[in-house]
């Protein structure tokens, strides 16, 4: 693994414009934030708006408007990806030359079939693992989507918080797709190929993306680019013990006033393990304050 070694510090936020932020998704904002003010660093925010039909018009600026209320304001412009089409085509391009992806035509229902003959038909997360039909090539059919070739061997990484992580991608998840059949770029590829061009060299965000790192890390090797360091922070949960998602509805962070942006920050912080409010508090002293706590937490060499 070719480790990050730039020598800056850059990190990023990177929210996709389908929803408002949620109490989660703020608490990634400001973990990122809070690492890279820690570390001296640049803090960069990426709108990840390649998956258009979910995204929400106007969205994006909605988001940004959120996250300055609570003090969090790149030291960039946002780099939105939907301008980068081009690169992710090139990306592919050269997984194609060397032969690490290939083209496939099977639909959802080939591969429920192809998985009922192999008398195996293996699910994650809901989602069936490719049995590889179309890696030998598509026989007469058309092409729909693009596989990464996945190779048989575990992907080792260190987790800044969570520790020594390991997966084989080729028997855990399989060759994933990084071109949809609706001709979407995939997240996996869209997110490796911006997080090297923006020369990030620490990634922090919540802890339901930790299952993507050993994806990531395996294309990043295949297309020659450096490897980050990846922290995983704490999820917040819903009242119910569930995971808090755009998709279950959760509630957008009230950052309507100054106490109420506060407020919200509050939360994110607690669920961070940061230290809660003193009197007199305002949105600058509260983000001083945690950036301290912060650096004693998370940058031990
Ligand atoms: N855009 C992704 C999301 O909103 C985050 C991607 C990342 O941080 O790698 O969940």
């Amino acid at each position: 693994m070719r480790v990050h070694t730039g020598g800056r510090y850059t990190g990023r936020f990177a929210p996709s414009p389908t929803g408002p932020l949620h109490a989660g998704s703020l608490a990634a904002a400001l973990a990122s934030w809070l690492d890279a003010r820690a570390h001296g660093g640049t803090w960069l925010v990426r709108i990840e708006d390649v998956d258009t039909p979910r995204c929400i018009a106007g969205m994006d600026h909605y988001i940004l408007g959120q996250m300055a209320r609570c003090g969090l304001i790149p030291d960039a412009t946002p780099l939105f990806q939907s301008l980068r089409l081009a690169a992710y085509a090139t990306a592919l391009q050269q997984l194609i030359v060397t032969k690490q992806a290939y083209a496939c035509a099977c639909t959802r229902k080939d591969i429920e079939i192809a998985l009922t003959w192999l008398g195996h038909a293996r699910t994650r997360h809901a989602e069936l693992l490719y049995p590889g039909t179309c890696r030998q090539g598509l026989n007469g059919r058309g092409a729909r989507s693009w596989r990464f070739l996945t190779r048989d061997i575990p992907v080792f990484w260190k987790d800044r918080r969570l520790g020594e992580q390991q997966q084989n991608v080729a028997l855990e998840v399989g060759d994933f797709v990084i071109k949809r059949a609706d001709g979407l770029f995939a997240y996996q590829l869209s997110v490796v190929v911006d997080d090297a061009m923006q020369g990030i060299s620490h990634i922090v965000r919540g802890e339901d993306l930790t299952d993507n790192t050993a994806r990531q890390i395996a294309l990043q090797q295949a297309l020659g680019l450096p490897t980050p360091r990846y922290l995983h922070t704490p999820l917040v949960l819903a009242a119910d013990g569930q995971k808090l998602s755009k998709q279950n509805g959760a509630a957008e962070v009230d950052t309507g006033t100054e106490a109420a942006a506060l407020g919200s920050l509050f939360k994110a912080a607690a669920a961070l393990g940061l230290d809660a409010p003193v009197s007199g508090d305002n949105t600058g002293l509260a983000l001083a304050r945690w950036t301290h706590q912060w650096r004693s937490l998370y940058t031990t060499p």
